[in-house]
């Protein structure tokens, strides 16, 4: 029997210290500085608040634990990551000064796994020792779900490939030593079999940021999704990751891993965000009693608790199963979670902003923040509906079709041939009656 949701004391302690660390270090830097400034290594944040944080991380073991032994992390795997996770999913800053920062935890991960030791030496060791950030450029404007409309091209010319097109929300482009980018190299096979990635440094001659596109509230052309246009950008031969036509395995590596650390940080978030809810609950009074003793407020206080409870052990089950059996056999679960991440998180800030009234809108509460966060959640890396579409297709796999007129559920010949095997105990006008 090896059903276990016990973790370790020692374990444990390092929980206890990180959420700890997380709260008092960490959460004021949320306060001070803008969210954007996470992947600006040149603002001085960096040198005089993160490093020495990142030291202190690193002093406990703690620094980059997404990765194996053999790139300097712990090997925790990914079951103890999502415990960690979903304390470091409370503070904007927290990933980045333990890290494992998206979008960099990803793109170094295909780097360590597709690289050539020349690659790991130059884009994957500054990533890993947290000094620079890189982007990860796939997504085009004509569409994002649908791969197969991808016209990116790179063409090869001598010992150089040229890149040419246009990519949407490649985020942190502009902060970025260096974007993974994919482009069509065989346009005579599917785009599965003839695309490829590119390893290209940000400061190569072609690079041309359109606008940076925001989200939610941000200014025009202030945000940090870049709408680029690649032109006659030549990158050496060298270049090409894990080789040519191998674009969709490798992304394939880097998405899963993605998409679970999004869910494990929101459990994170939800968490804070009914922390928020019960407190204003407890606190709040209208018509002369608080409004945690309102049965409707009551409901959204039981309904966030038992969303989130499923939502962590379905998050934590999809860590465990990955660890046992790898991410390529866990893709309905991750598929699964990646669904579920977006509506918890909807459905959860909205309560707890509800709960808070006028105030829970405003831009004095974090709420309307996180609130911008759930739609996100549900596009980024994938829509929605594409992972419900993954996860109905891994669900049919284990059914096949009947055969004949009736499903084999269908009652009548089962009641019969069931009667005829009990023929010799069944109370025949018993049965029939209660049928
Ligand atoms: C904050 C953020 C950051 C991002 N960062 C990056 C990045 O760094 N690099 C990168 O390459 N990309 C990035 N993306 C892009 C992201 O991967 C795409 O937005 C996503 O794949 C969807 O593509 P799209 O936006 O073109 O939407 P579309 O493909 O146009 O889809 C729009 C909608 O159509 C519906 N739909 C699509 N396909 C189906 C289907 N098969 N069945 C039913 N309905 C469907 C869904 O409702 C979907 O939301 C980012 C996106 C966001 C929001």
């Amino acid at each position: 029997m090896a059903w276990d949701f016990s973790t370790e004391p020692e374990f444990q302690e390092k929980l206890d210290w990180i959420a700890a660390f997380v709260k008092e270090h960490v959460e004021p830097v949320d306060l001070a500085f803008d969210s954007h400034t996470v992947y600006d290594k040149t603002h001085p944040v960096h040198e005089e608040v993160i490093r020495p944080l990142q030291k202190m991380v690193q002093d406990q073991g703690l620094w980059a634990c997404h990765l194996g032994p053999d790139l300097g992390g712990l090997g925790f795997g990914q079951l103890k990551l999502g415990l960690i996770n979903e304390i470091l999913g409370r503070s904007t800053w927290a990933p980045s000064t333990f890290g494992c920062q998206a979008p960099d935890t990803g793109n170094a991960e295909i780097i360590a796994h597709y690289g050539t030791d020349e690659q790991k030496a130059k884009y994957l060791k500054p990533l890993l020792d947290g000094e620079i950030v890189s982007c990860f450029s796939m997504t085009e404007p004509q569409g994002g779900a649908d791969p197969g409309v991808f016209t990116c091209r790179a063409e090869q010319d001598g010992d150089e490939w040229v890149i040419n097109g246009e990519k949407w929300f490649s985020s942190n482009l502009k902060y970025s030593a260096f974007a993974i980018v994919m482009a069509v190299t065989d346009p005579n096979v599917s785009i599965y079999q003839g695309a490829s990635m590119f390893l290209v440094p940000t400061d190569t001659p072609g690079i041309n940021i359109v606008r940076n596109t925001g989200i939610g509230g941000e200014e025009p052309d202030e945000g940090s999704h870049a709408y680029v246009r690649y032109e006659n950008v030549r990158v050496p031969a060298e270049n090409v990751l894990g080789g040519p036509g191998q674009a969709f395995v490798i992304a394939q590596t880097r998405l899963g891993g993605g998409r679970i650390h999004h869910a494990m940080r929101t459990i994170g978030m939800c968490q804070k965000a009914i922390d928020m809810m019960c407190e204003r609950a407890l606190s709040r009074h209208t018509q002369g009693s608080p409004l945690a003793s309102k049965q409707m407020v009551q409901e959204y206080v039981a309904d966030s608790w038992i969303e989130l409870h499923q939502f962590r052990l379905m998050v934590l089950h999809a860590a465990w199963l990955i660890d046992q059996v790898g991410g390529h056999k866990a893709r309905k679960e991750i598929a699964a979670c990646k669904v579920a991440t977006a509506k918890i998180l909807k459905d959860i800030v909205f309560r707890a902003m509800h709960v808070h009234g006028s105030l829970g809108v405003s831009n004095e509460m974090p709420l309307i923040g996180m609130w911008t966060m759930a739609p996100v959640m549900g596009i980024a890396d994938g829509p929605t509906e594409v992972h419900k579409i993954t996860v109905a297709r891994q669900v049919l796999k284990g059914y096949k079709p009947y055969e004949g007129l009736w499903p084999t559920a269908h009652l009548p010949e089962r009641v019969a041939a069931a009667k005829a095997r009990f023929a010799h105990v069944v109370d025949h006008n018993l049965a029939n009656h209660n049928l």
